[in-house]
């Protein structure tokens, strides 16, 4: 609501601008917002606060959020949009098994405050009892396989958090990417990441004590004895956890997570827990082999399961229940849940409203279901058309851009535009939509449809397991405001719900469409030439494509943008981690250059059109620094930091100090913050 009100008043300002002169014509609105730039910052000192002083004087953070910006605006815009379909759907009152009814139904189960209040603690009791008849650590080993599900995925989505013991994700195989795989991954946390509890600063010391009285009053609100005592062990084995786990950096680094076992090779490899029952329990007995993420992790979080007490493991297990339905138990549960992970661990003082998180859960369980709704109402052919057409001529500039590089051998510029030219754009939607019709929904039973759904997506995953690989396929939702890289199918995603103002307007000039989402394309197809993609080939196999002195060449150049990077302090005790941001921020810069040229070549020679006062390159970068618009809380702002492969929205403005054209744009001078010498100016490609 917040964001969508800002894209009117946003643009009616522009337009009342330009009056005088335009008139009433409505094209008045489209491009550069040029009431969210800041005259008074010179471009060349801080170019984000240039393109963005307007809008972040007048943006306030919502109450219940922990950070706003121009992502957040469209997932606004998106979920308001998703709210109309989901209501109509209701009103359709359409027959039992169909994905309208489905879709109203699930919707009704999570609105229903009462229902929930009125069943109390009786929908988690069963499940509570399960794990108190555990017996010993095999039927542990049992119980912890019945856990795993397909929640998390290495390359695509990058999630590498999930709170159950270990995480699956099913994918074209590292060594046979033609055919399905099944990835093992550590997990075992509920905190997001092992940082938060090896940190020795006294803001992680200070969670960790907020923390440890959350996992306390969980239990005792779930009717625990001792709830205190249990919830110190608790915390203490997470913390046990924690310290087998990888970093996220590590955890990137796809040279160290091609390791293939075989089932029956994980009791001597990883010994403590017992495998072949945690396998039954996973419904994988039969699973031949697997890739292991991370084997120390494996390793180390197995030995733990047989080195702690088997009632430490049971209070751990009905704890990460407790916490995973926490959000549709009764409301005394929900209210702890977010105290700790909104407010305490986010900085958001209020909680979204209760349909935006329906919308959200039915996005994340119905997804496809809502998503061809959605395709077929918002995203026209004609904006299809458009994008395709920029798709195509990014891709042309990246094959000029390799045919002009002269350190690159030969051979390896070959593979390179080979998957170029094998790489598969995906605009808008899939064309392969998720069929529901297993997937049961009860409109009295929130609980059962969201543990319903989270075994169907998995028993769906695993039944792929060994199959031919669809290299057409989507991980995104057309609603889901994001882009992604697929490596291993050589594919790239942009769901309709991001081809929407301030990334792409059908209305506004290419000057405007290039900077903003043209900058985006780029930024994905350069992942297939990256420190990630340079790992896979055309086939999207993992084989090393580049020569050694490739390699080092390329190495040598990202190093020197890891360092730019580690000089960036959001605050003083805290700076970017260069090496954790590298494969992001070398997109970043490659995808702004591509789309640089590619809009030039649209050009074809001629002057491009001024918009207030705004040359054709000013309109560029403009709207490409627009994209990033955006302010966090100090909590979530460190979470960021600490565990996001992506670099905070100020610093990836500012990358444009690494584009020559950008200095001739705005005059930019030596002695200016952001000045760069052509020599430290960082050239990928
Ligand atoms: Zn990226």
């Amino acid at each position: 609501m917040q964001s969508a009100v800002w894209l009117v008043v946003m643009g009616c300002a522009l337009a009342m601008g330009w009056q005088p002169a335009l008139g009433q014509q409505a094209a008045d609105s489209h491009g550069v917002v040029v009431g969210n730039i800041d005259p008074a910052v010179k471009p060349g000192d801080d170019f984000f606060r240039y393109c963005n002083g307007g809008w972040l004087k007048n943006m306030e953070i919502p109450a219940d959020r922990g950070s706003v910006g121009v992502f957040l605006t469209l997932r606004d815009k998106s979920d308001q949009r998703v709210k109309g379909l989901v209501e109509e759907a209701v009103k359709a009152n359409a027959a039992a098994g169909t994905d309208t009814r489905k879709i109203a139904d699930f919707y009704k189960s999570f609105m229903d405050e009462a229902g929930i209040e009125a069943k109390g603690l009786a929908p988690l009791e069963p499940h509570l009892k399960e794990i108190e008849a555990i017996k010993d650590k095999k039927a542990l080993a049992f119980a912890l396989g019945k856990t795993l599900r397909a929640d998390v995925d290495a390359l695509n989505n990058t999630n590498f958090h999930t709170a159950n013991l270990f995480g699956l994700w099913v994918a074209p195989g590292f060594n046979d990417s033609e055919h399905y795989a099944a990835y093992l991954m550590q997990g075992g946390l509920q905190l997001p990441d092992r940082e938060y509890y090896t940190g020795q600063s006294g803001r992680m010391k200070n969670l960790r004590t907020a923390y440890q009285a959350h996992v306390a009053a969980m239990l005792k609100l779930a009717g625990f004895p001792d709830a205190e005592a249990r919830a110190a062990k608790i915390v203490a084995l997470e913390h046990a956890i924690a310290e087998k786990h990888l970093t996220l950096a590590e955890n990137e680094n796809v040279h160290n997570a091609n390791n293939p076992w075989k089932r029956t090779e994980f009791a001597a490899k990883a010994p403590g827990l017992d495998w072949a029952e945690y396998f039954r329990g996973a419904g994988l007995e039969k699973q031949e082999s697997f890739i292991v993420w991370q084997p120390g992790a494996f390793a180390g979080e197995s030995a733990l399961v047989a080195s702690e007490p088997l009632e430490t493991w049971k209070d751990l297990l009905a704890y990460h229940v407790i916490e995973a339905y926490g959000a549709v138990l009764p409301k005394a549960i929900a209210d702890e849940k977010f105290a700790f992970f909104g407010k305490t661990l986010q900085g958001t003082t209020e909680q979204r409203p209760r349909w935006a998180r329906a919308v959200t859960t039915v996005n994340l369980w119905l997804g496809d279901a809502v998503g061809q709704m959605y395709a077929k109402q918002y995203f026209p052919p004609e904006s299809k058309a458009r994008v395709e057409k920029m798709v195509a001529n990014i891709e042309e500039a990246f094959r000029n851009r390799i045919d002009a590089l002269t350190w690159m051998d030969p051979a390896t510029k070959a593979e390179a535009k080979e998957k170029l030219k094998t790489l598969y754009v995906g605009i808008g939607y899939t064309e392969h939509w998720q069929n529901y019709s297993a997937y049961e929904i009860k409109p009295d039973d929130i609980f059962g449809n969201l543990r319903r759904g989270s075994l169907f997506v998995y028993q769906n995953q695993v039944a792929r397991l060994g199959k031919q690989v669809d290299r057409e396929e989507w991980t995104m939702t057309p609603q889901t405001v994001n882009a992604v890289n697929l490596p291993l199918q050589n594919a790239l995603s942009f769901p309709a719900a991001i081809l929407e103002p301030p990334f792409f307007d059908a209305k506004a000039a290419d000057a405007f469409n290039y900077g903003a989402i043209g900058s985006v394309i780029g930024h994905e197809v350069s992942h297939t030439f990256d420190t990630e993609g340079a790992a896979f080939d055309s086939k999207g196999r993992v084989r090393n494509w580049w020569t050694p002195a490739d390699l080092a060449h390329f190495e040598a150049s990202t190093q020197k943008l890891a360092e730019q990077y580690d000089t960036y302090k959001p605050f003083p005790d805290l700076a970017v981690n260069g090496k954790q941001t590298l494969a992001e921020n070398i997109a970043d810069v490659a995808g702004i250059a591509a789309s640089y040229d590619a809009y030039h070549a649209a050009l074809g020679g001629k002057t491009p059109a001024e918009q207030a006062g705004f040359s054709g390159d000013q309109q560029f970068f403009l709207a490409y620094g627009q994209t990033r618009a955006g302010k966090a809380r100090e909590g979530s702002l460190r979470q960021q930091v600490m565990t996001d492969p992506h670099s905070p929205s100020e610093y990836r403005t500012d990358t444009v100090r690494n584009i020559d054209a950008w200095y001739p744009a705005f005059g930019v001078k030596e002695g200016e913050k952001l000045y760069l010498s052509p020599a430290e100016r960082v050239r990928i490609w």
